[in-house]
Formats: C-alpha cells, sequence, structure tokens
C-alpha cells in the first residue's frame, strides 16, 4: 500500500498549529505499520533547508499560475521520503506559510496539481500511490482534479483539521485554477457563488477523516458545520472521526530536549523543580503552593481566551498564577499585557510562538486551560495531560474525547483526568477554576492521584495509526 501525504506543515520544519504535529507523527507511525508512506509539500525555506534533499523526482507541467516546475526528493528529518513542490516564486518568501499575498489560492491549488499528477503518473522512478491522503483546505483541489481527470486514479482521502478554515475564493478564479466550468454547481466545487478548496475535497474525494469522534458529529450541525453541514451529513458513511496522537518521544516530561529536569508519574519531585525554575523565569512569586495555571495556544477566537482573560482577575483573586504564551489577536495580546503589568507577581505574558518555551510552560505549571469554543481535536491538552498538568477544557470535540471531569462522582470512580465545563461562558469557567484551586489546596493528595492518571493516559500515535490503515484497507477492497 503506497500513500501520499500532501500537507503545508510538518513538525519540525514547517509549523503553525497542531497540523504539523500531526504530520511530524502519523507518517511515521503508519510505516512502522508497514505503509509506505511519503509526504508531498511546497517548499517552503523551513523545508528546503530542513530536509535532505537526494535529486530531483521529475518535472510537473500544467501547474496553475506557473506551468512547469521541479519535483524534489528527499527525506524528512525522521527519514520519511518526501516530495518538494520547488516553486521559488511562490513559496520562498519571508512570513508564515498562509502569509496573504494575492496569490494563495494559486500556491496551494499548484500543490494540489502536483499531488494529483504523482497520482496520476508516479514519478521518475514510478512511484505511483494507491491512496492520495490530503490534509485540509491547502490541498483540497487534489481530489477534485483527480475525480475531474476521468483517468484510473488513486483513491482519495481528505482529513480536516478545522473546517473553520476552508479557502475560500471568488469564481472568476475558475479558469486560472484550471476546473472546467461543468464543476462549478452547488454539488462541486462551488460554495455561495464563490469556489472552495474545502469543499471541493470533501466533494470529490472517497473518504473524509477529522480528528476526533466527538467533532466528526459536531461538523454535522449547523452550529458548527460551517455552512457545508448539509454535505457532510449526506456523506456521513464515508466520513469518520480518528483521535490524533501525541508523539510522545517529543512531548513527555521524561524525555524532552527542552527542560533542565526530567520527571515521570513516579517521581514528580521534578515537576516541583520545573515549576519553580519557570516562575523564577517568569518573575513570578517562587511559591511552591500557589497554583500555577498556563495558556499555550493561537491566540484567536476559536480559542475562548476572551473567558480566560475576562478571569484573569478572578485568578489573581483567587491568589493563582497565570501564564500565557501565545500570539495572535491583538486585543488578547495587550489584554494580558495589561493584567500581567498590574500583577508581575502573578501573571505572565510571553508573546510570540517558542517550541522550547511550550515545554517548561507545560512542565511547570499546574494546569492548563484550553477553553475552546470549538476544538476539532486539540493536541495542547494531551501533552498536558502526559505532563502532569491538569487540562480545564470546554467539553467540545476532542476535549470532550480526552478529559475525564474531576466530578465528585469521577473522583471516586477512580477516573477524573482533568476539568471539564459545558457552557460557553466565561462564568461557568471561572466556576471550573474556582473548583481547581479548591482541590489544589485543600486536597492535594487526590490532586496528585489525579495527576498520575493523567501521566498514565495513552493517546499514543499508534492507536490512532491502526484506525487509518483499516480505514485505507476498506477503501481499498
Ligand atoms: P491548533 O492546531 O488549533 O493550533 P492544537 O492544540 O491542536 O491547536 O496544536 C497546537 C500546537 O501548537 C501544540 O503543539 C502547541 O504546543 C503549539 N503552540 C501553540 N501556540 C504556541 C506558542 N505560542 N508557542 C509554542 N507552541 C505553540
Amino acid at each position: 500500500m503506497k500513500v501520499l501525504h500532501v500537507s503545508a506543515e510538518l513538525y519540525p520544519l514547517v509549523k503553525v498549529g497542531g497540523l504539523a504535529d500531526v504530520m511530524g507523527a502519523l507518517p511515521q507511525a503508519l510505516k512502522a505499520l508497514g505503509v509506505d508512506v511519503r509526504i508531498l509539500m511546497p517548499g517552503f525555506p523551513g523545508v528546503m533547508n530542513g530536509i535532505r534533499i537526494e535529486g530531483e523526482a521529475g518535472q510537473i507541467s500544467g501547474l496553475p499560475g506557473v506551468g512547469a516546475a521541479r519535483l524534489l526528493h528527499g527525506r524528512t528529518p525522521a527519514d520519511i521520503p518526501i516530495y518538494v513542490l520547488d516553486i521559488p516564486t511562490f513559496y520562498n518568501r519571508p512570513g508564515g506559510p498562509y502569509e496573504e499575498s494575492g496569490d494563495s489560492h494559486l500556491k496551494f491549488a499548484a500543490l494540489s496539481c502536483a499531488a494529483a499528477q504523482l497520482g496520476l503518473h508516479g514519478d521518475r522512478a514510478h512511484w505511483k500511490p494507491t491512496i492520495v491522503h490530503c490534509h485540509d483546505w491547502q490541498s483540497g483541489l487534489a481530489p477534485a482534479y483527480l475525480a475531474l481527470s476521468g483517468l484510473p486514479r488513486p483513491a482519495t482521502v481528505v482529513n480536516i483539521h478545522n473546517l473553520a478554515y476552508q479557502g475560500i475564493y471568488p469564481s472568476t478564479f475558475l479558469k486560472e485554477l484550471q476546473l472546467p466550468p461543468s464543476a462549478f454547481h452547488l454539488e462541486g466545487v462551488e460554495f455561495m457563488g464563490n469556489i472552495n478548496f474545502l469543499k471541493a475535497g470533501l466533494t470529490y474525494a472517497d473518504r473524509i477523516v477529522t480528528v476526533s469522534p466527538t467533532y466528526a458529529q459536531e461538523i454535522q450541525r449547523p452550529e458548527w458545520g460551517w455552512y457545508l453541514e448539509g454535505l457532510l451529513t449526506r456523506r456521513a458513511k464515508e466520513l469518520v472521526g480518528i483521535l490524533n496522537g501525541a508523539d510522545y518521544e517529543v512531548w513527555s516530561p521524561a524525555r524532552s530536549a527542552h527542560l533542565e529536569c526530567h520527571y515521570d508519574s513516579e517521581r514528580l519531585s521534578g515537576k516541583k523543580i520545573c515549576k519553580n525554575l519557570l516562575q523564577r523565569e517568569l518573575g513570578l512569586d517562587e511559591n511552591p503552593g500557589t497554583p500555577l495555571f498556563t495558556v499555550i495556544s493561537r491566540l484567536a477566537p476559536q480559542k475562548g481566551l476572551d473567558m480566560v482573560l475576562e478571569n484573569a482577575e478572578y485568578l489573581v483573586s483567587l491568589g493563582a498564577q497565570l501564564a500565557i504564551l501565545g500570539t495572535g489577536e491583538p486585543m488578547l495580546e495587550k489584554g494580558f499585557q495589561r493584567v500581567a503589568k498590574a500583577h508581575p507577581n502573578q501573571v505572565a505574558v510571553r508573546v510570540g510562538f517558542d517550541e522550547g518555551l511550550a515545554h517548561r510552560f507545560l512542565a511547570g505549571a499546574d494546569a492548563l486551560l484550553m477553553p475552546s469554543r470549538q476544538e476539532p481535536c486539540g493536541l495542547t491538552q494531551l501533552y498536558a495531560l502526559r505532563f502532569g498538568t491538569l487540562p480545564v477544557v470546554r467539553r467540545t470535540g476532542g476535549l470532550a474525547d480526552t478529559v475525564v471531569d474531576a466530578s465528585p462522582e469521577n473522583l471516586a470512580n477512580g477516573t477524573a483526568t482533568g476539568f471539564v465545563f459545558g457552557p460557553d461562558s466565561a462564568w461557568v469557567l471561572g466556576e471550573t477554576l474556582g473548583r481547581a484551586c479548591e482541590l489544589y489546596r485543600q486536597n492535594p493528595r487526590t490532586w496528585t492521584e489525579v495527576q498520575r492518571r493523567a501521566m498514565k493516559q495513552d493517546f499514543s500515535w499508534k492507536a490512532s495509526a491502526g484506525h487509518y490503515l483499516d480505514l485505507y484497507q476498506g477503501l481499498l477492497h
């Protein structure tokens, strides 16, 4: 079985969010199960500089926006074979991979088209995928190009990592995207008079995967369907939710390359040292008994962090500490900075994206706040569980599937791993924070028990990769 994964992100070379982590781990887990897996990516600087380039895999012609381009092949740092679409005018630019510059539709149509051509014709050495597996809207046109080619083609899978991002462009781009006018209708690439890359993928792919069972249900309802719930409901039989895994080689307090002091569920004393080091690094009061809450996140509306900002003063009044690592909405960045300035011993903010700091925040904090309004899977809460940093989450998507609330009942029956609340409400989050502080202070032994249980949860990629393999096998039969 030959599977080509197509993505715009790949840990550790190009990372905006969880997609990178998935791409850094899933292909390896599939390889371990015997799948002949390869990756196709745009030639972003991070990729060109981060992989071992071994040569040219062929020349791809007929690409939207550029005509012909070189396809390079090489190996990722994890030794997975990778194809790189080498179009410097598109990809060798400063800024992040999704920086809008007026030609994003062409950048990612070219990626999709290269995937389709590899799927139809294979590379120079005759490697040809039996399955093309596309991730998010950036490669959403690939299943459309393949299906519309009318040629014998590989099977196709589209993975929704976040339905909120769809890649929507004016219908006037139809010709330069090389889509036939006959595809511009309700059951094709058309979406409210525009072209929708993700919808194209969802329409033409043989199977649709999203990243948690609960999210697979949520996107079939108007609240979180982003106007695609009708299509997703119609395709419910071909839609499956497979929970993402955590790469414990990278995200483990016993092994992390970014920690001065390591620990595990049997030796929690190291976590106390990590907490003290973090408090010192951030200029917070070095008090071991103060509950320290953290946020490590894109500061996007989806993440519900306005509810954390609303509760920041309340946390201060509870005598707790708050450490924020994130970047995004200026209003949130400034809001948190304001609170940190008013309470420098209790609140610290680091604006930016810093992988090492993310590990130190996870190791040093007592609890992670992730009150997302909507969360397809969420990885940070999985990492927090492994670091014994109890997640405080809203009951949605993958958060609902991975964290068990420390209710009296779940504490009694020995299943609690964090704190879960339901309503999208700052008040209810506040109540939950109060509950967490109380357990931390009044019942430290129970807190430690929950911590140990959280650390022993197994969300490794092995199980998830097995589900992907089942899906592939079903598809080929
Ligand atoms: P999303 O994909 O929606 O951003 P996930 O929880 O699935 O959310 O994945 C987020 C990933 O990005 C995690 O690896 C998390 O540690 C990382 N991350 C988010 N913000 C930052 C930041 N400011 N600095 C470092 N890592 C971050």
